[in-house]
């Protein structure tokens, strides 16, 4: 078995060393992602080619049906290349296992290899204007209607919805149950009539999400997925993979890329002789190398087969705060050029953009309340709603129905 590891991690090699060049896509020439996606698909088609996607999952599903050992090999290999496929990872890092561990035989078998292979790619539809950090409170609507389902309402902040072909999305299904039941969870095809997609404008001046708007959206019934009413515990699921996708990264390993860029940088401009600056980088390194060992840690747990528990909030929570020291830190190191938007701006946008990691996939302030409250066992946030049926709570626009 151990020859046959070795075997497999000197075919990643070959294959990364040939395919893995980085993508030569500048984000100020790529407002919506459109290129960079289009160079992620086509690297997953030489995946899928080598015989190297979807390492665990079943043969019939698309995958390979390798073991964990595989995957942790894989991701350790390309750990020391460019990442390849950041657009793909919420179809992949979220969407998929989802498919995976709560699809039915039908839906596995008709979506996973198209996911796998990125020949479909997924996005996630669960806040909305009055349902960010309480999404329990959405109001999206699907009411049944013989063989179909028929969904009324609004996203937003939906990544790449404009070139999504799928999306899972969370809508209320019973209105007389409490906010966290009558929620159900659905594939919706993203381009059905009545869904319509408006990009949102980014500070760092990327349109990379959307608001995305439901008029009267047939949803066949066979593409409900897990049980009915159940969408809470999918969507608490699903956001746990997004924690372990957002704070681990799709590679696996000891990581410190952003302070190594800052001390290039620092040297290039002669200023690496500065101890207070010095002393900072090698704080944001220790950071850096701490949330590495994190990562490994639940991701360990997750190929032992376990989905990712609350731990995955550490993870998230390292990364944003990661995240807010490299945005003062590399202003401080770069200077004036900090400042510059128009020639490159690269610096600025960059900076910018680091907000999101606060934000995106949950706030830093509920990573706080989820380890306080699930991994440290301190008293759960009062909830003076969660046991009255939904149509009686005034929440976002809803005064009562
Ligand atoms: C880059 C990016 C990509 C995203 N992509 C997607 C996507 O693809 N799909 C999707 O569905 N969503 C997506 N989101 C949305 C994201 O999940 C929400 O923005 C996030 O959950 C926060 O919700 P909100 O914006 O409504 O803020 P709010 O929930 O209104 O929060 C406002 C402030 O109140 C604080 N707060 C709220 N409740 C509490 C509490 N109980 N205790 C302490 N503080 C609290 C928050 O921490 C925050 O500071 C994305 C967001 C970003 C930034």
């Amino acid at each position: 078995m151990s020859e046959d590891l070795d075997e497999f991690r000197q075919r990643c090699r070959v294959f990364l060393a040939e395919h893995a060049t980085g993508i030569d896509v500048s984000e100020g020439d790529d407002p919506r992602a459109e290129h960079a996606l289009a160079a992620a698909k086509a690297f997953q088609a030489k995946v899928v080619d080598a015989g190297l996607a979807g390492l665990t999952y079943p043969v019939e599903y698309g995958g390979q049906g390798l073991t964990s050992a595989h995957e942790r090999i894989w991701r350790e290999e390309a750990g020391t290349f460019p990442v390849m496929t950041r657009q793909l990872a919420i179809s992949h890092g979220m969407a998929l296992p989802m498919l995976n561990e709560y699809g039915s035989d039908e839906q596995r078998a008709k979506y996973q290899p198209k996911v796998v292979a990125a020949e479909e790619v997924w996005c996630q539809m669960f806040s909305e204007p009055g349902a960010g950090s309480d999404v329990a409170s959405l109001q999206s609507r699907a009411v049944r209607d013989g063989d179909e389902w028929i969904l009324n309402g609004q996203k937003v902040w939906t990544t790449l919805a404009h070139v999504c072909d799928r999306g899972l999305i969370i809508a209320r299904t019973d209105l007389d149950q409490p906010k966290h039941r009558g929620i159900s969870m659905f594939i919706l095809d993203m381009n059905a009539p009545g869904v319509e997609i408006r990009p949102i404008h980014q500070i760092d001046g990327g349109m990379r999400f959307n608001e995305v708007f439901f008029t009267d959206v047939r949803i066949p019934a066979e593409d409900q997925i897990g049980p009915l009413n159940e969408g809470w515990r999918l969507a608490t699921a699903m956001l746990m993979y997004e924690r372990v996708a957002i704070g681990g990264g799709q590679a696996l390993g000891i990581n410190h890329d952003r302070a190594d860029l800052l001390i290039k940088e620092a040297r290039r401009r002669g200023k690496l002789d500065d101890p207070v600056l010095r002393q900072r980088i090698m704080k944001l390194y220790s950071a850096e190398v701490c949330q590495s060992l994190i990562s490994i840690q639940t991701r360990a747990a997750l190929q032992a087969g376990k989905t990712p528990g609350p731990g995955g909030s550490l993870g998230k929570l390292a990364g944003a705060v990661i995240a807010g020291e490299y945005r003062g830190l590399s202003m401080d190191v770069v200077g004036p050029e900090g400042l510059a938007w128009e020639s490159n701006g690269r610096w600025a946008k960059e900076a910018l953009g680091t907000f999101a990691s606060g934000i995106a996939g949950g706030t830093d302030q509920i990573q706080r309340n989820i380890i306080g409250e699930r991994v440290l066992g301190l008293p759960r946030e009062p909830s003076v709603d969660k046991d009255l049926p939904f149509r009686e709570l005034k929440v976002g626009t809803q005064a009562a129905i």
